[in-house]
């Protein structure tokens, strides 16, 4: 019996390198379903290589146009479409494994589909944490799912936690969580060239391909916010226990310090097929086709305190996740607008935090109960930063 898997965001990055990872695997996993929001040709490909029962685009248009795809090549895949149908194959009982892997608050639904079916969850997607974590995490508990961290420096935490871990630091002799950083492609520029990068030189990240959008975020260190927040829910401990090391050769992916001194670190090459091929067959370990770390080939490894002044995104991250209440579901809302507008030239990328600084300062921040009410406020804070955005 092979598992069934439903790669939501399979044309992305992640997706693509989810998809490599199950073709070496073919007698432990098989395709159920594949989405993506545009890039047809390429979920059409994706449909005929791994057979997939089902597919999801956004709307009746983009549904049209895959059918005549798969029908020229003569693949027999059944066409959906819409957020609904996003959340019914993420909870569909041929689904055993849902890996995570839209990007965005967008994500959040379709994940918290697969949660409440209690599915093995392989979260990419750390928008659905930073939207929604209490309620995410409680809802894994609730409904029994088991979820598994895709995010390479949650991953590597995950890989360097005791196995019983449940949140209990003192139990457990922990003292901190490390998160590493590369430092992105602007670690060593001036405040003043920073503030007028390209989208080109935004998205040129030194150690990892990606998608656009966390490029961006790497670039401004909103990323380490978003995975500072992550790791908060994932592991259930106060930010104050997480530190943040910049690492620019990438080669530890995080780290978890004990309270005898020992530091115990995940190692590997940068490439993501590593902690998903992890998240893939855990406890057990499958062969991912990822280059050995080559010791001999490493000039160094090299470490710094990250610069909250010429990176303020790391520090709203902070900021946001200290007032509590919907405060991360806003800083992530102004960010994903303010990214898209710098991606189109329509703001600089000082105006990234410039927009997420002024969200914070003049939004409802006052905690939502339910997953409905923070999409709610999420749109709210989107019309809002679009309409400052047209107004400058
Ligand atoms: P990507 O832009 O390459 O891919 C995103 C996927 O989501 C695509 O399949 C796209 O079609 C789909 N999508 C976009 N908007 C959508 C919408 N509104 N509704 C439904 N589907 C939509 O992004 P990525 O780099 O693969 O990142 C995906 C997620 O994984 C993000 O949350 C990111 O933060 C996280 N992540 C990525 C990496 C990486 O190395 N790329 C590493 C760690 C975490
Ligand atoms: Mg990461």
């Amino acid at each position: 019996m092979t598992l069934g898997v439903t790669v939501l965001g399979a044309t992305g990055s992640i997706g693509c390198s989810t998809l490599d990872v199950l073709a070496l695997h073919p007698e432990r996993y098989h395709v159920v379903a594949l989405t993506g929001f545009s890039q047809l040709d390429r979920l059409a490909a994706q449909c005929v290589r791994f057979s997939a029962r089902f597919a999801v685009v956004p709307d009746d248009a983009s549904a049209r146009r895959l059918r005549t795809l798969l029908a020229e090549a003569g693949c027999v895949t059944e066409v959906l479409c819409g957020e609904d149908a996003l959340c019914r194959v993420a909870a569909m009982d041929e689904t055993d494994v849902v890996m995570a892997a839209i990007v965005g608050a967008a994500g959040l639904a379709p994940s918290m589909a697969a949660v409440r079916a209690g599915k093995r969850v392989l979260l990419a997607n750390k928008e659905s944490l930073v939207v929604a974590g209490a309620l995410f995490m409680r809802e894994v508990a609730r409904c029994g799912a088991t979820l598994l961290p895709v995010d390479s420096e949650h991953n590597a935490i995950f890989q360097s936690l005791p196995a019983a871990w449940s949140g209990d630091m003192a139990a457990c002799g922990v003292e901190k969580l490390v998160l590493t950083a590369s430092g992105g492609p602007f670690r060593t520029w001036s405040a003043d060239a920073i503030a007028g990068a390209t989208p080109e030189q935004a998205c040129a990240h030194p150690n990892w391909t990606m998608g656009r959008k966390i490029s961006v975020d790497s670039a401004s260190l909103m990323n380490k916010g978003l995975e500072l927040i992550e790791a908060r829910w994932l592991f259930d401990v106060p930010a104050a226990d997480i530190e943040v090391v910049v690492h620019p050769q990438s080669v530890i992916h995080s780290m978890v310090r004990y309270r005898d001194g020992s530091v115990i670190a995940e190692l590997g090459e940068p490439d993501m097929k590593t902690p998903i091929a992890c998240a893939l067959s855990w406890p057990e370990r499958i062969r991912a086709d990822v280059a050995p770390l080559d010791f001999m080939a490493l000039s160094g490894l090299t470490f710094e305190a990250p610069d909250l002044a010429r990176f303020p995104c790391l520090r709203l991250a902070y900021q946001a996740l200290e007032a509590g209440g919907d405060a991360t579901c806003v800083l992530n809302a102004a960010n994903e607008v303010a990214v898209a507008a710098f991606l189109e030239r329509r703001i600089p990328f000082s105006g990234i935090p410039a927009l997420i600084e002024d969200a914070l300062a003049t939004q409802d921040l006052a905690a939502s109960g339910s997953v409905d009410a923070l999409l709610a406020r999420d749109a709210e804070v989107r019309a809002w930063a679009l309409q400052r955005i047209a107004a400058c």
